[in-house]
């Protein structure tokens, strides 16, 4: 496995390796989440490049950058394991030089749900996404379930930028008890952790009412919120019953089916999870 760090050692090792190219952007901090990814894009791709960055311009003033946790010689451990070809590690600095002026906006799909709640963090993502989709040009990217807003930001940008690749998208890996794999995990105390799987329990509860032929998006969204109130740890940001492309909040879900999808705060750490409902 290559480890570079500037564009240039990129480009160079990236003319090296066999087609189709599989790149797995993450934060770092792998678990079995990053790892579905990469054995995703294995199966698809013949060389897979995976980029670890930590990207200042998604995080929001009050949120968790300087503490975000990092451990690149771990990570590069699993990585080269995982028979990975080529990670790329770029520096704030070459990401982000001084004078840096130019952004991308996804308008409507970054306004609700995550986007509301952090403002400029889907300015960030789009903005880091295409520096590192011009930077690797793969022919497939590989994104994970678990963040559902980032896939519809990611493929409407691709879509109107005129990326030349196909985003794919990878089921969430859960802990045994369900909880989505997150690198935010380790920022749980025990008694929060026992109660975290509370957001998938949630899901599929109201998953059930969904089963038995409610169609009211608000009962549904009633039925994660009377699940949520049951883990006292539990601090509600929203729940949302929203349209599936659109992400905008449904009254009644139709024929497309619906993203059933919360964040929650467990003292200081934000938990988010989602689920589609799929139509018939
Ligand atoms: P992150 O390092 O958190 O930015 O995540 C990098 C990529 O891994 C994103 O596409 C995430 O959606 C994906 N990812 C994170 N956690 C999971 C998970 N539990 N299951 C599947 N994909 C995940």
């Amino acid at each position: 496995m290559q480890t570079v760090t500037t564009l240039e050692q990129l480009r160079a090792a990236r003319a090296g390796l066999a087609e189709p190219l599989g790149f797995v952007p993450t934060m770092g901090y792998l678990h079995e989440g990053h790892l579905a990814l990469v054995r995703a894009a294995q199966g698809r791709c013949k060389s897979v490049i995976v980029s670890i960055f930590v990207n200042p311009a998604q995080f929001g003033p009050n949120e968790d950058l300087a503490k975000y946790p990092r451990d690149i010689p771990r990570d590069l451990a699993l990585l080269d394991e995982a028979g990975v070809d080529l990670v790329w590690l770029p520096t704030p600095e070459m990401m982000y030089p001084p004078g840096f002026q130019t952004w991308v906006e996804v308008t409507d799909v970054s306004q609700p749900l995550e986007g509301a709640m952090r403002p400029g963090h889907f300015r960030g993502v789009a903005t880091v996404v295409a520096k590192l989709f011009n930077a690797v040009g793969p022919d497939l990217a590989f994104f994970g379930q678990k963040d559902a807003q980032q896939v519809a930001v990611i493929r409407q940008m691709t879509l109107d930028l005129n990326f030349p690749l196909e985003v794919v998208v990878v089921p969430t890996a859960r802990e045994a008890d369900g909880l989505a794999r997150s690198s935010r995990n380790v920022y749980l105390s025990e008694a929060e952790r026992a109660q975290a799987p509370v957001l998938h329990r949630a899901l599929q509860e109201a998953a059930a009412v969904y089963r038995d032929g409610e169609r009211d998006a608000e009962v549904i969204r009633k039925a994660l919120r009377a699940a949520l109130a049951t883990a006292a740890l539990a601090e509600v940001q929203y729940v949302s019953c929203a349209h599936p492309r659109t992400l905008q909040e449904l009254e009644r879900i139709g024929p497309e089916g619906a993203l059933l999808s919360m964040a929650v705060h467990f003292g200081k750490t934000r938990l988010i999870d989602n689920l589609v409902l799929e139509g018939h």
